[in-house]
């Protein structure tokens, strides 16, 4: 449970993915409210031709704006690469660095993220650095000394507080329907917290797998959980929606 005053709000960022449509972003804007959960703040991380599209439909709601990647480069012979100030002209306050996807999809490894995440905090974004262990490393009883491992090499060791969130994916619970359980989320949540204080400053830490209003509760009220980054949910508005209200009512109750 959760013990401390909650003074930061509580993120709930999507990821859409290589998803969305202008359809999509307009039934958001119809199907959310203005404004977002009391104590949370909403974001959703978006295909980066879309942004200005979102920035438009969802002008009138509390509802900020992300990219899913961005170059480690600030301009230059980069083909099919989107800097970071080009994200922030599009109207992106955040950026995913570091996703699983993208880890094991195209390879990127740690210094890449690490890279990324200081190219996004020197062109005006915060970076949600992500981190988390396969499930071959959880059965081998090493997925701490992993996920710290990344932590260590995917923070610019010059962050400053406020300049960068980090979410702990495990890879097993991404898209898979089942998200990991009370236990496994506070004894990484804790570990990540425990690592930030000693090496780097106290950041936000954010799970992200398999969440979904029904689990949402629960996972939020556990200590460290900051927030949560959404996939397959997020693309749902009655879903994302249910995330941040459960949230909010479970921090509400909840002595923080
Ligand atoms: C993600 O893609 O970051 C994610 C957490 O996906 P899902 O919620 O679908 O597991």
């Amino acid at each position: 449970m959760k013990n401390t005053a909650q003074t930061e709000p509580f993120l709930v960022i999507g990821n859409w993915k290589m998803n969305g449509t202008r359809e999509l972003l307009h039934k958001f804007a119809c199907d959310l409210e203005t404004t977002a959960p009391a104590g949370c703040t909403q974001v959703l991380c978006l295909p980066s031709v879309i942004i200005p599209n979102a920035v438009d439909a969802l002008a009138d709601h509390n509802i900020e704006i992300g990219g899913q990647n961005c170059s480690s480069h600030p301009s230059g012979a980069f083909t099919g690469e989107v800097s970071s100030t080009m994200l922030v002209e599009a109207g992106a306050k955040w950026v995913i660095v570091g996703h699983s996807e993208r880890r094991t999809g195209f390879s990127e490894t740690d210094e890449e993220v690490n890279s990324k995440a200081d190219a996004a905090i020197t062109g005006g974004l915060v970076p949600i650095i992500c981190v988390g262990e396969c499930s071959a490393d959880r059965e081998d009883g090493r997925h701490l000394d992993v996920i710290l491992d990344q932590l260590a090499a995917s923070t610019p060791s010059n962050l400053q507080l406020g300049e960068a969130v980090i979410a702990y994916e495990p890879v097993w619970a991404i898209g898979s329907g089942k998200s990991a359980s009370e236990d496994q989320v506070r004894e990484a949540h804790d570990a990540i917290a425990a690592w930030l204080k000693e090496n780097l400053v106290p950041l936000p830490v954010l799970y992200g797998g398999s969440v979904k209003p029904d689990s949402a509760a629960d996972l939020a009220a556990i200590r460290n959980v900051d927030g949560f980054l959404v996939g397959g949910a997020s693309l749902d508005p009655a879903s994302f929606k249910g995330i941040g209200t459960v949230s909010s009512e479970t921090l509400s109750k909840a002595q923080r």
